[in-house]
């Protein structure tokens, strides 16, 4: 169901206007946002033809601030995935959200969009990914992360604390390190969001997730039951077949669809 709510449900395009300065009513020259879906922005991250730079853009409550190595691992991964001459940044910010108990795919939308610091993607040669690290829980408190659109995710912390298996093996951090990376390999389009793989590795049972358990991209990465599904290592890396997917979705060789940006 969540990984329905990641990738398939979200294929309607939201379209929110960008009023420039004070001029709002001014509709001819309006600036239309268009916000995608999980990958619709894939292109933007492995080319470097206008995006020449990157922001993460990771916004927390207090009390809820990313690990550390949350963010090193992210920016290890995505230096590797992501042309970006101009370099990778990843920014933390601590934000007051106006939600702080049950938050709803939409609700992660408008704030994201309320709280983003770093002007939108289509007015700058600047691709920003934003990452919300609200207190509360999703509507559905199973889940530990979703990636709502093409460039926001939001992570969440409390319901990660609380899926530490008894052992603490993983343990809460490590499970934070894999979720992080997991929704933003969701905006990197995997598994099969915006494009047909040639290697059979979607799980059925579980779409838009990988069948692999040693990819990040498994489905029980966002799931608190996580502890009770993978003991001791959680994978904190894309698999072969996942980056063999990036691999070709970059030279061509695979077809991409939704995406707000081509070279
Ligand atoms: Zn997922």
């Amino acid at each position: 169901m969540q990984s329905f709510l990641k990738c398939i449900s979200l294929t309607l395009v939201i379209l929110f206007s960008a009023f420039s300065g004070c001029f709002g009513s001014n509709t001819t020259n309006q600036i239309v946002e268009q916000r995608g879906v999980p990958g619709g922005l894939l292109k933007a991250c492995l080319h470097e033809d206008k995006y020449t730079s990157m922001v993460i853009e990771i916004d927390y409550a207090e009390g809820f601030e990313p690990e550390d190595s949350s963010i090193d691992l992210l920016q290890q991964r995505l230096d590797q995935i992501c042309d970006k001459p101009d370099g990778i940044t990843i920014t933390k910010t601590k934000t007051v959200f106006e939600i702080d108990d049950t938050w709803t795919a939409d609700d992660v939308r408008s704030e994201a969009y309320r709280t983003r610091g770093a002007s939108p993607y289509f007015q700058t040669n600047v691709l920003t990914w934003h990452i919300l690290m609200p207190a509360g829980e999703y509507s559905d408190d199973s889940v530990l992360g979703v990636a709502v659109n093409a460039a926001d995710i939001a992570i969440f912390k409390s319901t990660i604390q609380d899926s530490e298996n008894i052992l603490n093996r993983p343990s809460a951090e490590e499970i934070e390190n894999s979720v992080m990376l997991h929704e933003v390999g969701h905006l990197l389009g995997l598994v099969n969001c915006v494009y047909q793989s040639d290697i059979d590795h979607e799980d059925p049972e579980h779409p838009k997730h990988s069948n692999n358990e040693d990819s990040v991209m498994h489905w029980a990465i966002e799931s608190s039951s996580i502890g009770n599904i993978i003991d001791g290592e959680l994978p904190d890396d894309f698999d072969s077949a996942d980056k063999s997917d990036l691999a070709k979705l970059k030279s061509g060789e695979l077809e991409i669809d939704s995406q707000l940006w081509m070279p």
